[in-house]
């Protein structure tokens, strides 16, 4: 399929418009990702409808905690990513076309298709995930207009590279999104990433104020984004920037695919992630998978309150159906 958003140049050659790599692209070349290719001036997405992953997921485990706790959200992906994380946690599909000769797998899957299987599944969302959305974009479009007219929400697991022009066009179909910060500085973006951190910020502010449901999440590299000056950063950028409503999950690294050199995250810098989240005035902020500190639980920012209740992914929730807190009425951020 001919990519949704690009120029073309003199000598066949092209300019993608996708992501922000803004990959200028030779004939017969691909553009960074590895998944579009210019075949004689006309830039092509090779993983259109080309899954490579798809279940059923809670809709926590994306993580996304504001919005239909409890549900069910149908998880798809293909391959490829416009990233190079070298601590990435699904590596095996994300780099392969990369790492892998130019390889591109997958199953044909229409978008009908994924619509129809969310439903017969009980599934409340389709979640664009495990990879990233911004190289299958396309799909993405196309299923989240079905989904939508069909009362499924969509959601975006992404690292916030797309541009602005994919975030307009994708925006109106699109209900809520996991955006990664990754660290709060250019270097890491660069060196880690191979990728740039101004972006990612811009696009969390845009994909907010146009009324997308935005949590974000935070992997904790210990000895490279987890200084004290770092985080609180981080979690003043978040609540002054995106509002201190905005969910922040702080999770633990393990060593995998080229990060192997150092240990899991130690729970003090999970501790000291939340303290910054809670001096900064961020009134939901998340830990998964390390008992004793705060959990995964979302609580009443004014009283308290535990409003729902995560042990594993079972999920009970006392938020009201006008997503309020039953005990003072306070608004609870996000769509139950
Ligand atoms: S999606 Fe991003 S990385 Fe891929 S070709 Fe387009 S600009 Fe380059």
């Amino acid at each position: 399929m001919e990519t949704l958003v690009y120029e073309k140049l003199d000598n066949k050659r092209v300019r993608c418009g996708i992501c922000n790599h803004f990959c200028t692209i030779d004939e017969g070349r691909r553009g960074l990702c590895n998944v579009r290719e210019n075949q004689g001036g006309r830039l092509i997405s090779l993983v259109h409808g080309r899954l490579i992953a798809r279940g059923v997921d809670p809709v926590e485990k994306k993580p996304i905690f504001h919005l239909m706790p409890g549900s069910l959200a149908y998880s798809v992906a293909t391959v490829g990513c416009n990233f190079r994380c070298s601590f990435c946690q699904n590596a095996d599909i994300a780099q392969m076309p990369t790492d892998q000769n130019g390889l591109i797998q997958g199953v044909k899957v229409s978008p009908e298709q994924i619509v129809d299987a969310a439903i017969e599944n009980g599934c409340a969302s389709i979640a664009y995930t495990y990879t990233e959305p911004a190289v299958f974009i396309e799909t993405v479009l196309e299923t989240a207009k079905i989904a939508a007219g069909r009362e499924i929400f969509n959601i975006l697991v992404t690292n916030g590279y797309m541009s602005r022009e994919v975030i307009n066009l994708v925006a109106p179909y699109i209900d809520a999104a996991n955006v990664d910060l990754k660290a709060f500085n250019d270097d890491f973006y660069r060196k880690y990433c191979k990728a740039r951190i101004e972006p990612v910020k811009e696009n969390l502010k845009l994909m907010k104020s146009l009324g997308i449901l935005v949590e974000v999440t935070t992997l904790l590299i210990p000895g490279l984004n987890d200084d004290p000056d770092q985080l609180a950063a981080m979690a003043a950028f978040i609540a002054n920037e995106l509002g201190v409503e905005t969910p922040w999950h702080v999770s633990r690294f393990h060593p995998c695919y080229r990060m192997t050199d150092r240990d899991p995250t130690p729970v003090s810098s999970l501790k000291r992630a939340v303290s910054a989240g809670k001096t900064a005035g961020l009134r939901y902020v998340y830990t998964g998978n390390v008992p004793g500190i705060e959990g995964e639980n979302t609580l009443c920012h004014n009283c308290g309150r535990v409003l729902v209740k995560r042990m594993g992914y079972g999920v009970s929730s006392a938020i009201t159906a006008d997503s309020r807190c039953p005990d003072c009425n306070s608004h609870v951020y996000g769509l139950y």
